[in-house]
């Protein structure tokens, strides 16, 4: 079994070593030179649109994706002539907020309320319907809060509209949540759903700083809700392999932000904390084989590594966690790595995130403890 992974970041990356551990052969496509899996799998250089990657790929049995940035022409050509997961039908949507958004309305999964807008006059209009605060967004190539403006009172309007100049967006309501979750479930071949524990997320400046996996308090109907909802969306997206969805909670009422169709980064603390990873099952569902157990292993937690790599040392100061270097250059705002912490219990895991976030001393770390 070989597959062929569009994108050679960090989450290519660990695809590629869980692959490999299973015996699924990889073979990676980046256009950049050096990218973080080339350092751990067999890469082909070239952009993802080329002859030489379209011919190289015919040697995979199945293709995947680690990022919702690859072209969306290319995964339609390769998925005429061959199995491409997931689907370019849930790429498409969920790279675009518009859709993504009107696919959640139209299959009855809770999301804030939103309106389509393209220039200062509509925004304005969506303004008066939702109300204030509210969140302009570009449709697409936002992520870790780029791509964002938080609108607080009329006077920010115009401002917002010129910065987003002729992008197209849209304008949400904003959220009061009491806190941040994500669902992260694979669906198999079949069309079955396994979900990971929902892992609490916190973050600083629109960047996941850490997240911790049971999440408190969780009920069964809460449970219930989200495996509805991946189902739905699984069934209707013709879906197989991982798949995340971002989460807020109001009084104990969720409300969907988003879909990732990959692996996710609230999701890096399977590696240590689960059963089987949310890597290995992202490989096994794709090939087709049956995928492994979700069950926890403890309580775990994962704090990203963003910028710069802490001190040596730091990271095995404290019991049961381990540092994953994703070998990139560090730059500010860069996630270079990520640190699992496993513990037996929460309140032990709880202690874990505090020592580790006083070892490593970053404070955006810090003020995700909070
Ligand atoms: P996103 O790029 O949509 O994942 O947003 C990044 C972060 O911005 C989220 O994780 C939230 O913390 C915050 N955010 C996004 N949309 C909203 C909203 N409608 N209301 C409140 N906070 C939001």
């Amino acid at each position: 079994m070989k597959v062929g992974i569009l994108g050679g970041g960090q989450l290519g990356r660990m695809l590629a070593e869980d692959a490999r551990r299973i015996g699924i052969d990889v073979l990676v496509i980046d256009p950049q030179k050096g990218c973080s899996a080339s350092q751990v799998a067999p890469t082909l250089t070239a952009p993802y649109d080329s002859p030489e990657v379209a011919r190289a790929l015919e040697d995979c049995d199945v293709v995947t994706y680690e990022f919702e940035g690859v072209p969306l022409e290319t995964c339609r050509e390769l998925e005429a002539k061959m199995p491409l997961h997931p689907s370019t039908r849930a790429l498409e949507v969920v790279r675009d907020r518009l859709l993504e958004k009107s696919f959640l309305r139209d299959h009855d999964i809770a999301t804030a309320d939103f309106h389509p807008v393209s220039n200062l006059e509509e925004l304005e209009r969506a303004v008066e319907a939702l109300g204030l605060p509210a969140i302009l967004k570009t449709r697409s190539e936002g992520y870790d809060g780029k791509g964002q403006w938080r609108l607080r009172s009329r006077d920010d309007l115009a401002e917002a509209a010129r910065e987003l100049g002729d992008r197209p967006a849209i304008v949400e309501a904003f959220v009061p949540f009491d806190r941040e979750l994500s669902l992260i479930a694979v669906c198999d071949a079949e069309g079955a759903i396994e979900m990971w524990a929902p892992p609490e997320n916190a973050h600083v400046g629109g960047i996941l700083r850490i997240s911790r996996a049971p999440a408190a308090g969780l009920t069964e109907a809460q449970l219930e809700t989200g495996r509805t909802w991946l189902q739905r969306i699984c069934d209707a997206l013709d879906y197989r392999g991982v798949i995340a969805i971002e989460l807020f909670e109001v009084d104990g009422r969720w409300l969907v932000n988003e879909i990732a169709c990959r692996v996710h980064n609230s999701g890096h603390w399977t590696l240590d904390g689960a059963k089987t990873s949310q890597f290995e099952n992202h490989m096994r569902a794709v090939a087709g084989w049956p995928i492994g157990p979700t069950a926890l292993d403890g309580s775990s937690a994962m704090l990203n590594l963003i910028g710069t790599m802490p001190a040596a040392g730091a990271v095995e100061s404290v019991e049961g966690a381990k540092l994953y270097d994703y070998g990139k250059a560090p730059r500010p705002l860069r996630k270079i790595g990520h640190v699992n912490v496993r513990r037996d219990d929460d309140a032990a895991r709880d202690r874990a995130i505090s020592d580790l976030v006083a070892a490593i001393g970053d404070a955006d770390l810090a003020e995700a403890d909070r």
